[in-house]
Order: structure tokens, then sequence, then C-alpha cells
């Protein structure tokens, strides 16, 4: 397929066109989708890609990022994404990853949907509207010791006697690092119970130490120390800390797995493109069939973890007891995929796609850092592995994933 944009980057239509609607009568056999939305969409970050473009000769730093929030805040006044079905977000996800993984961010309320449905009413109305209006939340969960046992935080607070919480501690590996307006942080409250609360970046006490990713580099990334921040009542979220982060994941996790597909399906097509090419010129007399075998294999392997992944989300979104384990597994399983195929594809098309500046080599080594953000992939597949081997004694031991205090719907979404 020839991507549609002037400069040869791949254009957010051409992914509906040649991935979403083949696979519509499977993604959406309900008819949830509105398809006319979905491809105003995809128009409105094509136009707003070709005014801030973000090809792989633009390297990771100041200018990339902002190019970055300026999509998102364009995208942030044209369209809302958040009153629509989880699933038409996993497609929305699908065409920005199909762009560029650094696209991640480009729409919906990201980590924010914390805040929605656990925030209290004045956090709802300090931080929903600045979200909608395009600025961005990061989470701050991973410590040095090891983000794969969040129950072990070892930040914590100290109540004072004015109410507040004064908070001390390091957060590592955090993406958006000095972009994020919001962070749902993640902490002991003074009684040694996890907790989260939206603390505004900007808050004294916030230290920051940029560190150089070998991906996903479209936004700063590494450390926040907490130096004494202060946290007040109304900032803390309603519910305990592991089960919002559960019930978080079980929803975010869908989203990462499509964003990584997209990248992995314009390979993909970058791939297929070259090959016909390479045939039509006479380059190549006939294509070998190890090519053929590699990209029916590597087709059928995207768009059967991109169902996965809708599965996932709309299990979580229908609040089922399963959400988490889809949720986990499939976002191992589709970035495993993503990653698998992108490398036996990125060998079809020769020394051009080692050089640093193509973007078949910028979406595997996004695609690398995605095995371990948003939940490392042994831990992933050894929580799936759990619930399969729990058997009827232990399993009263595995709690289901609880329930959004509030329906995304019952809360105020538009600016
Ligand atoms: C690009 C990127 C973006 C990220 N963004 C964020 C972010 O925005 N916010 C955030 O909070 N975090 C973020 N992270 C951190 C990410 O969530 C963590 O990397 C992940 O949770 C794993 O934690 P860790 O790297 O500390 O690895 P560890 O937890 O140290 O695990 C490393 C390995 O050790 C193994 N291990 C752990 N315990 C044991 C044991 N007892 N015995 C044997 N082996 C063990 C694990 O299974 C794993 O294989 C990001 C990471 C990356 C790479």
């Amino acid at each position: 397929m020839k991507p549609a944009m002037p400069d040869g980057a791949p254009a957010a239509t051409e992914a509906i066109k040649t991935w979403l609607q083949p696979l519509q009568p499977v993604l959406d056999p309900g008819g949830r989708i509105d398809w006319t939305r979905l491809t105003s969409v995809a128009e409105r970050l094509d136009r707003a890609l070709r005014r801030y473009p973000v090809g792989p000769d633009l390297p990771a730093g100041t200018e990339r990022s902002g190019r970055l929030r300026m999509i998102r805040q364009d995208l942030a006044r044209h369209v809302d994404t958040t009153g629509e079905p989880d699933v038409f977000q996993v497609l929305t996800q699908f065409m920005c990853g199909y762009c560029d993984i650094d696209l991640r961010d480009t729409t919906g309320l990201g980590h924010g949907r914390l805040i929605a449905r656990h925030g209290s009413p004045q956090t709802k109305r300090r931080w929903i509207p600045r979200l909608l209006a395009g600025d961005l939340a990061g989470i701050a969960v991973t410590e040095p010791h090891g983000g794969s046992r969040p129950a072990e935080a070892r930040t914590c607070a100290v109540a004072g006697s004015d109410g507040t919480w004064t908070v001390t501690g390091r957060k590592t590996w955090i993406s958006r690092l000095t972009e994020a307006a919001v962070f749902l942080l993640f902490f002991r409250a003074p009684d040694g119970q996890l907790v989260a609360a939206a603390v505004d970046a900007s808050e004294p006490g916030m230290v920051r130490q940029p560190i150089p990713p070998t991906g996903l580099a479209g936004w700063t990334w590494g450390v926040l120390d907490l130096d004494a921040v202060k946290v007040q009542p109304e900032e803390v979220l309603h519910g305990q800390g592991m089960g919002l982060l559960r019930e978080h994941f079980a929803e975010y996790r869908p989203l990462v797995t499509a964003t990584a597909l997209g990248g992995a399906a314009a390979v993909f097509d970058t791939v297929t493109a070259r090959l016909s090419e390479r045939k039509t010129i006479g380059d190549v007399h006939r294509l070998r069939d190890s090519a053929l075998i590699t990209l029916g294999r590597t087709h059928v392997q995207l768009a059967t973890a991109l169902l996965g992944a809708v599965m996932a989300s709309q299990l979580a979104e229908g609040g089922h007891v399963d959400a988490e384990l889809w949720g986990a597994a499939t976002k191992a399983h589709g970035i495993d995929t993503a990653n698998s195929a992108t490398a036996e594809l990125a060998l079809l098309l020769g020394a051009s796609g080692f050089r640093a500046d193509c973007q078949t080599a910028k979406t595997r080594r996004d695609l690398s850092g995605l095995l371990f953000a948003d939940g490392i992939h042994d831990s992933l597949y050894r929580t799936a592995g759990k619930q399969h081997t729990a058997t009827k004694d232990t399993a009263g031991g595995i709690t289901a994933v609880p329930a959004p205090r509030d329906q995304l719907n019952s809360v105020a979404l538009t600016g």
C-alpha cells in the first residue's frame, strides 16, 4: 500500500482503509463505532501532521516534544473522543501508532481517566477541562527498587496539622516527565495504605532528572524526586491504590497495545509497498515465497492481536471479572507480536531499513520500550498464569478488578 502523506509518511486515513475497514465486521459486529467520525479524526490527525511534521529525521528533544503537544492541542480543539465507546479510542490509538508511536497521547484523557473516575468534584473541575483542551497527565508509580512490585512503594506521606500531607520519595522511568501538567502519584498514606493523588506538576518540591531513552523518546523520561511535596485532601483519589491501578490498567493496556500494533502495521505496509515497487520496476522478477510467507504470517498475527486488544477493551468497559487478565495478557502478546513481526519484516527492506532516520528503525526502537512501559512482560504473563492456575480453593484470594466509582458518561467530560 502506498502511504498517503506527501512526504511519504504513513497517514491515519490509510490505516483505516488498509487495516480497519477490512476488519470492520469483526472489530465492530454490533455497529457501535461511528466510522464517519473515526475517518474525520484520521483526517484531522493527517492535517495536524502536515502542519507539525514529526518524521523520524526530527530528533528527540524540545522541538519534537513541542510539535507533539501542538498536535494534541490541535486535535483537542476539533475532536473529543471521550464520549465514544472505548473501542473507538482503541482504533484511534491504532491510527496514531500507524503514523508514529510517539503520537500515543494525541487524543483522550490518558492517565487522566483516573481523575475522571475517582477524583473529588474539585479535582475533576480543575483538571478534566485542561486535559480535554490538550494538557497531559503523567503517572508516577515505578520506584528504583522495581516497578513490577508497585504494592511495595516506599514513597510516603506524613500528615501535617493543617490536614495536608507531605510526600517524599523517588519515582523513576517516568514518561512525560517535563510535559505533564498533572501527575497521578502513587504513595503510602500516613496509615501505610497505598493511595494515589492528582498532583500539580508545578508543585514545589518536584525535582526532575531527564534520562535519554533508546526509544519512545518523543516525551522526556527519567527520575522524579519528591522532596516534601504538599498534597491537599481533595487531591487524593477515592479508593485503594492497588485497586485503582488494576482497574485503570485493565482499560489502558488495550490502548497501548493498539498503538504498538498500528506502528507495526505501518511497517507491514511500507514493506509490501517496497516489494511491489521492486517488482514493478524490474529489480526483482518475482517475489520469493519466503517473503510472501512472512507477509501472510505477519498480517494475520497483527490483525488477530488487534482483535485481542479490542476484546480486552470491551471486557474492561463492561467491568468483566477477567478484564485485568485479558488486558495484561493481550498487552504482552500484542507487543511481542508487534516486535517479532517488525523484526521479520524489516529484513525485507534490506539495509535501507537500518538507517537511523528510517521510520521502520524508529518504530522498532519505540516498540522495544513498550515491552517495559505500562507493565513489564514477564510480570503480565505471570499475572495471567497465576489466574489460570488458581484452584477453586485459592480463587477467593484473587480479587476481581473493582468497578469504577462513576461511569465515564456520568462525568462531565467536555471542556
Ligand atoms: C519507555 C518507558 C516508559 C515508562 N513510563 C513510566 C511511567 O510513565 N510511569 C511509571 O511509573 N513507570 C514507567 N515506566 C516504568 C515501567 O513501568 C517499569 O519499567 C516496569 O514496571 C518494570 O519495572 P522495572 O523496570 O523497575 O523492573 P523490575 O521490577 O526491576 O523487573 C526487572 C526484572 O526483574 C524481575 N524480577 C522482579 N522481581 C523478581 C524476583 N523476586 N525474582 C526474580 N526476578 C524478579 C522481573 O520479573 C523483571 O524481569 C516506564 C518504562 C519504560 C521503559
